[in-house]
């Protein structure tokens, strides 16, 4: 039998030692040599070794240990009610074996998980299972928990974290304040994302390219609000400076680049003919000016104040009614009215008629477009349609027809027409950026409260900082109204308070945050779980920050990673944590598929539960199974008779 308060050579308890072949224990039913190789199959019994695991502590991390530190993270989970993915198992495992082979090189390892358990999903899947979230979230919470550890997976639970825990969100709480008090969070009307399925506003990065919800697929829509929001486009350029520093993939680092979307613009004036007016347009790409045609106007354009056609006022009207999918929406088939006005292309004083169309939005740049429909589908589409000039600038990637760019390649012929509209004062370089701010509000029940007051005197006052949390309070009715109305709303008396200002009558934000706030800044928690006076002690933070490591999903680049960084960038300014950056390597796993080739789904019938791989064959089979499954990052299909492989294999 092995000694508990023993420790060997390796930190295991006495008995136990690690070899290149999988751990020694040494039992009365060893073989002539004393040892027996053990592996994790069933006929050894895993609870019983998880268990001595835990109470030997064998994976916790040590707070200002002299070993070199190593932190390694993987997401923190939404505890769904499906229980564990092996995707999950997947990850997971390979960084517990990175972990473990850390610490056999002699790093203090920290391998921390925790619960990302507020937001859209818990709440929906309260409202199916017709319970309150604040009970099913526990024990979903439980059996993953269960499951983790069934995977022997060395996790440092001392340090466990729950994003719905008051004592949690409280700091999620605190660091709203400190961007409200700077300014970064304020409220404003705006057009939001608007979800009919899930009756919610959704940020930009939570819509797909098809105009889709990413959790429910159901397509959105636009609608005025007034919301919250974070202004994280005023760290664009910090966010883009700041991947140079660190060592992410380099698709995860274009995906960023990407969305953020710096680009040089030149808004050049075009004079109109016989007026006193001028249309501005914004492009990025001036090299084709000379292949301009016409010009087209949004239907809510100034200039069409100057026109007195009732035909073309009542196209613009109508347009103005349709929806902005429905205006844009490919293949449709294009419309537009002359409105008898003429722009002129100072480039070469050729007049451009000038049009009014649907699919120009008032929204979109300055309202305005040239046509070059040599090198534009819509705009080739829109001059077929209107029997328009139709000329060609571009030659493969040499510029002709176009004066003095001629000759020149692209890239050479944008800035040489840059500066040339600079310097005639017919144009302006800008930088714009594809990145808006973050809708932060919620309507929504199952989020952390957002810790404003608003006062009819002092306006938006923050709670004072010694009265956080803002509890989220019990609910017996939390359904999301479809008005736009918070759920929140209905509890009157949480909603009433006095004005931390001037102490009169208030009232509490009503809205939460969405299931993005706790994962702002998790992986900071883990270093100082219980602090009640800071989110983490500069000690523990000097001592741990950055992560080493951090390895995740590729759903989350352009949402939780970027997020996150944006929240510890400006955690730093204020002197809060020790870096810039948060996380120095990042990379991405692939998804597991099922056995068809086909996401894994209930639907499908191909969900692969690993609770009953662990049962028949052991966790050590379904790790080191996942392990060979393939290249980590890419996606992978499940495949039963490979199981069966490596279990034969371990048997040996
Ligand atoms: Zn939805
Ligand atoms: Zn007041």
């Amino acid at each position: 039998m092995t000694n508990r308060n023993k420790k060997n050579e390796f930190g295991l308890c006495d008995g136990v030692r690690v070899t290149s072949n999988g751990y020694e224990i040494t039992t009365s039913r060893s073989n002539g040599s004393g040892v027996e190789r053990v592996y994790n199959l069933p006929m050894v019994d895993e609870e019983k070794w998880i268990k001595e695991w835990e109470n030997e502590g064998l994976h916790r991390a040590l707070d200002g240990d002299k070993k070199q530190k190593f932190y390694l993270l993987v997401e923190f989970p939404y505890p769904s009610g499906a229980g564990l993915h092996v995707g999950h198992a997947r990850s997971w495992s390979a960084m517990d074996a990175y972990a473990r082979k850390k610490r056999m090189e002699g790093y203090n390892v920290l391998y921390p998980m925790g619960w990302d358990a507020f937001g859209l999903p818990a709440e929906n899947y309260a409202l199916k299972m017709g319970v309150h979230p604040s009970q099913v979230v526990p024990e979903n919470i439980a059996t993953f928990k269960k499951q983790c550890q069934a995977l022997g997976l060395s996790f440092d639970w001392s340090r466990e974290i729950d994003t719905t825990n008051p004592q949690y969100y409280k700091w999620t709480q605190w660091i709203f304040i400190q961007l409200f008090k700077k300014g970064l969070a304020y409220q404003a009307e705006v057009s939001v994302n608007w979800c009919p399925a899930c009756k919610t506003n959704l940020a930009d990065e939570e819509v797909l390219a098809n105009g889709t919800h990413e959790r429910c697929g159901s397509p959105t829509q636009r609608r005025p609000q007034k919301q919250w929001l974070l202004k994280i486009t005023a760290y664009a350029d910090k966010l883009l400076e700041g991947l140079e520093t660190v060592d992410y993939s380099e698709d995860v680092k274009m995906q960023q680049v990407n969305w953020i979307g710096r680009k040089e613009w030149i808004d050049i004036t075009y004079p109109v003919v016989g007026t006193n007016e001028k249309i501005v347009v914004s492009t990025t790409r001036p090299d084709t000016n000379f292949g301009a045609t016409f010009v087209v106007v949004a239907p809510g354009h100034p200039i069409l104040q100057t026109v007195k056609d009732r035909k073309v006022l009542e196209y613009a009207q109508k347009a103005e009614n349709k929806s902005e999918l429905e205006r844009i929406s490919q293949g449709k088939k294009k419309t537009g009215v002359f409105t008898g006005l003429y722009a002129v292309n100072q480039l070469n004083g050729q007049k451009l008629p000038i049009w009014v169309a649907d699919f120009v939005l008032m929204t979109v740049g300055t309202g305005a477009v040239v046509g070059v429909p040599g090198h534009d589908k819509r705009d080739f589409e829109f001059a077929k349609a209107f029997d328009l000039p139709i000329v060609k600038v571009v030659d493969g990637d040499k510029m002709i027809n176009s004066g003095f760019l001629d000759g020149l390649e692209i890239q050479t012929a944008i800035s040489k027409m840059m500066d040339y509209l600079e310097r005639k004062g017919w144009g302006k370089r800008i930088i714009r950026y594809n990145l808006h701010d973050w809708v932060f509000s919620r309507q929504h029940y199952w989020g952390e409260p957002i810790p404003i007051v608003h006062c009819p005197k002092c306006g938006p006052v923050a709670v004072p900082e010694d009265q956080l949390p803002v509890e989220l309070p019990y609910l017996k009715k939390y359904e999301p109204s479809g008005t736009g109305e918070s759920p929140l709303a209905k509890a009157a008396d949480w909603v009433k308070a006095a004005c931390p200002e001037c102490g009169g009558p208030a009232r509490r934000e009503t809205d939460t945050m969405p299931n993005w706030a706790g994962s702002n800044w998790y992986f900071i928690r883990y270093l100082d779980n219980k602090n009640e006076r800071e989110l983490a002690s500069k000690e523990k933070m000097k001592h741990w920050l950055p992560v080493d490591m951090y390895q995740g999903g590729a759903e989350h680049i352009t949402l939780h990673l970027l997020y996150s960084r944006f929240i510890y960038r400006f955690l730093h300014e204020i002197g809060v944590v020790p870096t810039a950056e948060p996380y120095m390597k990042r990379r991405t796993h692939g998804i597991v598929l099922g056995a068809d080739g086909r996401k894994m789904s209930k639907s499908f019938g191909n969900v692969i539960n690993p609770d009953e791989i662990v049962r028949k064959y052991g966790a050590d089979t379904l790790r080191m199974y996942e392990m060979f499954m393939g290249p980590f990052g890419q996606m992978v299909a499940w495949s039963d008779t490979a199981v069966e492989g490596v279990y034969r294999f371990l048997r040996l």
